[in-house]
């Protein structure tokens, strides 16, 4: 599908105008730096609260700071003199983390409540957040062949716990900062991402990244297993990072989508079962399964309706899994390879 003369940074925005990216050092954010990087973008702001030697990516010619978005004083210093604010950041991680560290999840309210208002008050034009298919609507999840999600299905109300009322009320505040005080608010509503830079292991990973990291485990080591979280049947959409890069900066400059949520997701779906064979064939191996029925295993099934975004912006996200599978799979492998040979790696 060709995709219509969309406004995009680049035909809004001066190349000297301040971009902050709040979460910049981890998978999205840091890829949407390089992203307006590669764009021509002079002047943009990159933060995180870990360390700067634990970034996954840092883009040379990118102001990064270290710094925690849920202190409100923080926020101002970030938000000085932007003309476009990105919060890409919160406490989260796949299934296995979003399950059990609810608090955690919930307490990023405090990044986007100090980020929209200091980037208010800094007076920037245009202010992104990052929300979540996990805002929908749990109800209408349960089965494998759940019907897609469209916007309109994150009411009533039942979100994800923890995680997806975090987006909720997230999303609420970027609507209500455009109604009672005309700040211009984008909300797109991600469905899995996945790609080169995201996390590959150490409990926050998700599906895409954990099975690839899981097959080149069992090659190197001979395993002849693989682990599967639930019985397999469980689906899901999964998104390619750079159709995600692409999509934020549409979303974030098209006037018809001004606090207006809206899906940011493949419509391609697939079961877990059918991912793990996947990474398997470009693995070149197969594994016997075992299910492990206690771990995390979320929604029976998730996809995304494209029928919005198709409309408004005669575009959707298209990678094939496969593609964007296949150079997940080489970059995990060669992170995989880097550490056992005691490279310092992104995790
Ligand atoms: P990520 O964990 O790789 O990046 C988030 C970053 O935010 C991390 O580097 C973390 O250190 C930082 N952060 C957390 N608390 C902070 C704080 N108080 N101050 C400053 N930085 C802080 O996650 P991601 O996959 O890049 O996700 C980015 C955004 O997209 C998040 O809002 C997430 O909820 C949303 N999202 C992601 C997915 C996905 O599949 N990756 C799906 C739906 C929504």
């Amino acid at each position: 599908m060709a995709a219509k003369q969309n406004a995009k940074a680049a035909s809004v925005l001066k190349k000297d105008d301040l971009i902050v990216i709040g979460g910049a050092g981890g998978f999205i954010g840091g890829s949407l730096a390089r992203y307006f990087h590669d764009q021509g973008f002079t002047r943009i702001r990159a933060i995180d609260k870990k360390p700067l030697p634990e970034w996954y990516q840092r883009t040379g010619g990118v102001e990064c700071l270290c710094l925690d978005l849920s202190n409100e004083k923080n926020c101002r210093r970030a938000c000085e003199g932007a003309v476009e604010v990105y919060n890409l950041a919160a406490d989260m991680g796949g299934m296995g983390f979003i399950e059990r560290f609810r608090i955690e999840c919930l307490r990023s309210i405090l990044i986007n409540t100090h980020m929209i208002e200091s980037a208010y008050r800094a007076g920037a034009r245009r202010y992104f957040f990052s929300s979540s298919a996990c805002a929908y609507n749990v109800e209408l999840q349960k089965r494998p062949d759940a019907a897609a999600l469209k916007e309109s299905d994150a009411y009533p109300a039942m979100a994800e716990r923890g995680y997806g009322w975090e987006k909720l009320m997230s999303e609420m505040f970027c609507q209500e900062y455009w109604a009672e005080r005309g700040f211009e608010t984008h909300i797109a509503r991600f469905h899995n991402v996945y790609g080169p830079w995201g996390t590959w292991d150490g409990g926050r990973e998700k599906a895409p990244a954990a099975l690839c990291r899981k097959v080149i485990e069992a090659k190197d080591t001979g395993a002849r297993d693989i682990t599967i979280w639930g019985d397999g049947h469980q689906t899901r959409s999964f998104m390619y990072i750079d159709d995600c890069t692409q999509g934020i900066d549409m979303i974030m400059h098209c006037n018809d989508l001004i606090a207006t949520p809206i899906n940011l997701g493949s419509n391609f779906l697939i079961s877990i079962n059918d991912l793990v064979s996947l990474a398997e064939e470009i693995g070149g191996i197969k594994l016997k399964r075992q299910y492990d029925l206690n771990a995390p295993k979320g929604v029976g099934g998730r996809n995304s309706d494209n029928t919005f975004i198709r409309k408004v912006l005669g575009w959707e996200p298209s990678t094939p899994l496969k593609d964007g599978l296949r150079q997940t799979y080489a970059w995990i492998e060669k992170q995989y390879r880097d550490r056992k040979a005691g490279q310092r790696t992104v995790s």
